[in-house]
């Protein structure tokens, strides 16, 4: 293009010297130094964006009292962007490592919290709770005090950041002398799981006692108190799936029978009762009543054997029908009652485990037998046969054997 000359020596011993500094060709520097200089002069020469501007006055206007996280929310560009623009307009906040939690501390309304301002904010709340009743209250009582509710392990490892540990074996007081056995009232527990329809499990939410469902087992069991699945009565069913349907007037059979004459259809009755037809027939299945309306859909009846009791009983075809499409006709169980179902099934499933532990026991006989014939096998010959000679004769692979050699401790020299 054109020739550029220097003609000033103070400029070229400036060159010269800086060129030296780089390690660079005196030509080759001059041409690097123009052209960098070029490009800045271009660069800062460019009209600022529009947003580029908006984004600046923000920061000049809230860099000290928002954290560069909060501006990048409001400005929808991450921190590090804004903390870069922001270093760049040389506006430098003070060195530590507390001044962006000090200004994320003061409230900033109109912005939404960050998870750390979250948790931060939780445990402003939760850390007075642990501290005052950390020797009185187990943790998930702790963490039940607060609103919205926080699960006892979170407390827990809350407590132990706080250094507040329990020593080993220590109860907290409101374990200790409480115990499960004196928390059950026998009556009670008798009324709730045999008849009522509560499961163990629902006893021990319903109480909040905080034991496993086994330890409740095992004190009924030590109180004399009946428990088991067998030992519920009719009504146990009937309950739960009342109280499910959260009406317990189901449970009734005058309740229901008067409330069934009362109708014209069961559709009619499910929805005013303001529950699915399914479930009311549960109930009228269970009271074996009647209505004219049944009639109509076909009230073919079927006379089934109970495959536990071996009891005939007569059960309405439709019924019978529904459960045989779904299983494409295989054969299927039919149950008098639904303790006869219950018993059927709890017996199968002890089958089952008794079966499976019995197949295993075997595999597990089998396999020392052959283990036992190994060892006596090479106990006999290792002196006088190689691990090869060995290993052919008992159908095994040459490392197999010498590493079953070795187990025996038996070394060669
Ligand atoms: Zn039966």
């Amino acid at each position: 293009m054109f020739l550029l000359k220097i003609e000033s020596p103070r400029l070229e011993r400036l060159l010269e010297h800086t060129a030296e500094l780089k390690e660079m060709s005196v030509e080759r520097f001059a041409k690097l130094a123009f052209v960098k200089g070029l490009r800045k002069i271009a660069e800062s020469a460019k009209p600022e964006t529009k947003t580029s501007k908006a984004i600046k006055e923000y920061i000049l206007a809230h860099w000290e009292s928002k954290t560069d996280i909060q501006m990048g929310r409001v400005l929808g560009y991450s921190f590090v962007y804004i903390q870069r623009i922001r270093l760049r307009m040389g506006l430098k906040r003070k060195k530590g490592p507390d001044t962006e939690r000090d200004l994320a501390a003061t409230p900033v309304t109109d912005l939404p919290l960050t998870s750390t301002e979250k948790r931060r904010k939780k445990y402003e709340a939760l850390d007075p709770l642990i501290r005052e009743h950390w020797q009185t209250k187990d943790d998930w009582e702790i963490g039940r005090l607060l609103d919205p509710v926080v699960d006892g392990t979170t407390v827990r490892l809350r407590r132990y950041k706080l250094d507040l540990k329990r020593k080993k074996g220590e109860k907290s007081a409101a374990r200790e002398g409480l115990r499960i056995l004196d928390q059950i009232d026998g009556l009670e527990f008798e009324r709730m799981v045999l008849r009522e329809g509560y499961t163990m499990t629902d006893y021990l939410k319903f109480k909040d006692l905080r034991c496993s469902r086994e330890r409740l087992r095992q004190v009924a069991e030590q109180l004399g108190l009946k428990h088991s699945p067998e030992d519920r009565e009719p009504s146990w069913l009937l309950m739960r799936k009342a109280r499910e349907l959260g009406n317990f007037n189901l449970a009734n059979r005058e309740w229901l029978t008067e409330k069934i004459a009362q109708y014209q259809s069961m559709a009619t009755l499910a929805a005013e009762l303001k529950i699915r037809e399914p479930g009311l027939y549960f109930f009228i299945r269970s009271f074996k009543l009647f209505h004219p309306s049944f009639r109509k859909h076909g009230a073919e009846t079927v006379n089934l054997m109970c495959t536990k009791c071996g009891k005939g009983f007569v059960r309405l075809k439709r019924w019978v029908d529904k459960p045989m499409q779904k299983t494409n006709g295989r054969a299927q169980e039919f149950f008098c009652s639904q303790s006869c179902s219950g018993q059927w099934n709890r017996e199968r499933t002890r089958k089952g485990i008794e079966e499976s532990s019995a197949k295993q026991l075997a595999w597990n006989q089998a396999r020392l037998e052959k283990k036992e014939r190994y060892a006596a096998y090479i106990r006999e010959h290792w002196q006088n046969q190689s691990d090869v000679q060995m290993a052919l004769a008992l159908n095994l692979s040459e490392s197999f054997l010498t590493k079953k050699r070795l187990e025996l401790g038996l070394r060669r020299a």
